[in-house]
């Protein structure tokens, strides 16, 4: 198994300045070219860590990417930090030279010494013409693993990924597998629920390989595939797709881009139904999600968001024996405001959200406790009681999330 390594140089990765999206990028690449990257690195610009870094990665990868500190300043030290680890030589590439020259001509303006250190190059080293940039990436073999050093601007970077380092990887490695994978979305079920669900099935399933992950809407499985071409890579994809449904397929909302709004959106489209929302916690945070869908139109009228006691009664018309009586925070008022959600919008379904976001408690009622109902014009009604966890804005996006759980049910 070649072990790939992804090493990204810059300290303002480090601070936080800029994400890594280099190193994103180049894992989603090389999978599909069969190469697995067992290690991402970040490492500053200083010259001993970069050197550290290097030497790790030489004693556990096979492929090392390094993408960064190529440049003409000093804090570039990428081939210092190479060189120390290797003893290979640095020398001046004259295509590399010249090119950087004649840029400078052509912008008539003086080239500054430092920006010599672009053309530098290992002795040896296949040097990737960067048709973007100044600086030129390179391939260098040592001591039978392969270094390929990448400039760190993402545009220059990319280029010679796709043009130079990817095929020439191709061909060294002779792998053609591809890898493909597909997230698979599930909603109203917990994580060990899923996998105890899936028990037998991830345990004897080598591809694609299934990997359950929890995440802010519910729970998805990862589905990753090895195949030697895409349509037998879709296929093992599908047939593992189906044996998972075949076992929670009531809990399915969607696949891969897919969200919860967009399935919920297009059930009522289907059905030709509206729906309207009646939010106090969650202040419009449900319709907000409906109504970022294209098409939205087509379902939602509008939602009420009355936060106070008054504003329930007044703009949605509760009625005032039921708040006396049973408080806002109460199944009676959920359901009120559900009820009123789709009379008042002449809608087919209407949600009412009411509880507490803390971080106070309300009406003697503890922080996270929240009220969700469902009413339709057929007159069905459902009414949930929930106790979530969390801090205020964590309560409320639970409570949107069970919002949409309610109505798939
Ligand atoms: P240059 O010749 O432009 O100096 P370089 O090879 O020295 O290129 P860096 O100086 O490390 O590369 O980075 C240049 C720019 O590229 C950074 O300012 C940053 O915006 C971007 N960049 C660098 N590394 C990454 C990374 N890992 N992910 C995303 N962007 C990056
Ligand atoms: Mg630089």
């Amino acid at each position: 198994q070649i072990k790939t390594e992804i090493i990204a140089v810059g300290t303002e990765l480090l601070l936080g300045q800029i994400a890594n999206t280099n190193a994103q990028w180049l894992s989603q690449q090389l999978a599909k070219y069969g190469l697995n990257v067992y290690y991402h690195g970040v490492v500053g610009d200083n010259l001993t860590r970069v050197e550290e870094t290097f030497r790790s990665a030489h004693e556990r990868s096979d492929i090392i990417i390094v993408t960064g500190g190529l440049g003409p300043t000093d804090d570039d030290l990428t081939r210092e930090g190479f060189q120390r680890i290797s003893n290979l030589r640095i020398v001046e590439d004259q295509p590399a030279m010249e090119k950087i020259i004649s840029y400078f001509k052509k912008q008539n303006t003086e080239m500054t010494p430092n920006n010599r250190k672009q053309a530098r190059i290992f002795e040896g080293a296949h040097v990737l013409d960067n048709k973007m940039g100044m600086a030129p990436g390179m391939i260098v073999s040592f001591e039978k693993k392969t270094w390929i050093f990448l400039p760190g601007v993402p545009r220059e970077m990319k280029y010679l990924a796709e043009n130079e380092v990817f095929p020439y990887l191709q061909e060294m490695t002779g792998q053609s597998d591809i890898i493909k994978s597909t997230v698979l979305k599930f909603i109203g079920i917990g994580e060990s629920r899923l996998e105890h669900e899936l028990y037998d099935l991830i345990k004897n399933q080598s591809n694609p390989t299934i990997a359950p992950l929890a995440q802010n809407d519910g729970v998805v499985i990862r589905l990753t595939v090895k195949a030697k071409a895409d349509e037998e890579a879709d296929k093992l994809l599908d047939l593992t797709k189906q044996k998972i449904l075949g076992k929670i397929a009531r809990y399915h909302y969607g696949t891969d881009e897919q969200t919860v709004e967009e399935e919920l959106i297009r059930l009522l489209k289907q059905a030709g139904k509206k729906i309207a929302a009646a939010e106090s916690l969650t202040g419009g945070k449900f319709t907000e999600r409906l109504v970022s869908v294209e098409g939205a139109s087509q379902v939602c009228r509008g939602g009420i968001i009355c936060y106070d006691a008054k504003m329930k009664s007044d703009l949605l018309g509760v009625s005032n024996e039921v708040i006396r009586s049973f408080g806002t925070v109460s199944k009676e008022c959920a359901l009120e405001m559900a009820e009123n959600a789709w009379k008042r919008t002449d809608s087919d379904f209407g949600i009412g959200f009411t509880g507490v976001a803390g971080p106070g408690q309300m009406e003697n009622k503890p922080v996270g406790t929240v009220f969700i109902a469902v009413s339709d014009r057929e007159g069905k009604h459902v009414v949930q009681e929930y106790s979530f966890q969390g801090d205020r804005t964590a309560i409320r996006s639970k409570a949107v999330l069970k919002g949409f759980e309610i109505l798939f049910n």
